[in-house]
């Protein structure tokens, strides 16, 4: 499970400045949302740094991720104002809280759909897991939990979402479990290919493997030659880790360039075209070949990480700040320490 935390951590790196709307305190900005259209009835709409998309048939919408409760509230009103009909599926992408919390506000017209290892990452806390190092330094009373009083940081931002139980206290099960608790569970689950249809529309599910999370979806509409995927398929920037391996990185920008499609929608930043993943799906091959270059030379990670500059990929968002972490972490793998 390490690689599922330390993607879980990235993701709330990412969101530290951003925290989920409901928790948002009073004198916040309001958040940027808003919908635009890509084609025909596909829209992505847009809460702050996460954006999610839906399809709108005769016999309601298909939508993906919630984002969360608030942003979920605004989105249902502006589809009644606008479509007056209701959303019939949730797709998600993955259980991340950033992504697929608040489903709750479709449950009354809903059925939701996500890869079968959601439910094994929403089940319940655990066993006995100690803390993880950033809530050990903040449990001052060396108790192994973290109170209400002591959280701090994504604990305090998210508490309600990590106590599982409502005890007030965090325990290392609940922390291992992640802030998923306004996660509405899929009522339906799939292995490998999953397929919706609704309005004499289509969407298709496929699941991507172990890369960033280990539950998530692309999502194909084939009359908008449109993909859908968040975290995994990222346009002019570069992903925010790299775990568990490259190699599940190639194989899931594989499985979605593999589909036929022109429209890139993601989960942040950017959308863009078909391009921009092969090139994505490039810049993958790039570093794993060059790291292994390096590797066989017997250069030393700090060599590698100076000379391989990946230059092809400069204009590309964080690659001044996470190429070098890119690298170290495909050394790590290639030379066996992880
Ligand atoms: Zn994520």
């Amino acid at each position: 499970m390490r690689f599922v935390t330390s993607a879980l951590v990235l993701c709330s790196l990412v969101l530290a400045s951003s925290a989920s709307a409901q928790q948002a305190a009073p004198t916040q900005q309001a958040p940027q949302r808003g919908i635009v259209n890509i084609t025909g009835q596909l829209y992505r709409a847009q809460n702050n740094n996460h954006y999610t998309v839906f399809l709108v048939t005769p016999e309601g919408i298909i939508m993906s991720d919630p984002i969360n409760r608030d942003f979920s509230r605004w989105l249902k009103a502006e589809f009644a104002t606008r479509f007056k009909v209701p959303v019939r599926y949730v797709l998600y992408t993955h259980r991340d809280w950033d992504h697929a919390s608040g489903g709750v506000v479709f449950a009354d017209t809903a059925e939701f759909v996500g890869h079968r290892n959601m439910l094994v990452a929403l089940a319940p806390p655990a066993g006995n897991p100690p803390l993880p190092g950033d809530a050990l330094k903040i449990d001052a009373n060396k108790n192994g939990l973290v109170e209400r009083g002591e959280a701090a940081g994504q604990y305090s931002e998210r508490f309600a979402m990590f106590d599982y139980n409502r005890d007030d206290v965090l325990s290392g099960a609940e922390i291992a479990r992640g802030s998923v608790s306004d996660v509405y569970a899929p009522t339906t689950t799939y292995a490998d290919r999953h397929t919706v249809t609704l309005g004499g529309k289509r969407v298709t599910m496929t699941y991507l493997g172990v890369a960033h999370a280990d539950d998530s979806s692309v999502l194909h509409f084939p009359d908008e030659r449109a993909v859908f995927s968040a975290d995994i398929l990222q346009v002019k920037r570069l992903p925010g880790g790299l775990a568990p391996t490259v190699g599940s990185w190639i194989d899931a920008l594989t499985t979605i360039n593999a589909l036929d499609y022109e429209h890139a929608l993601t989960g942040h930043a950017l959308s863009g075209t078909k391009k921009d993943a092969m090139q994505s799906q490039q810049y993958l091959k790039d570093i794993s070949k060059g790291v292994a270059a390096g590797v066989a030379a017997g250069r030393s990670l700090a060599e590698i990480q100076k000379t391989l500059t990946l230059d092809a990929y400069k204009g590309f968002e964080r690659w001044d700040t996470i190429r070098e972490a890119h690298i170290a972490a495909v050394y790590a793998t290639m030379a066996g320490t992880r």
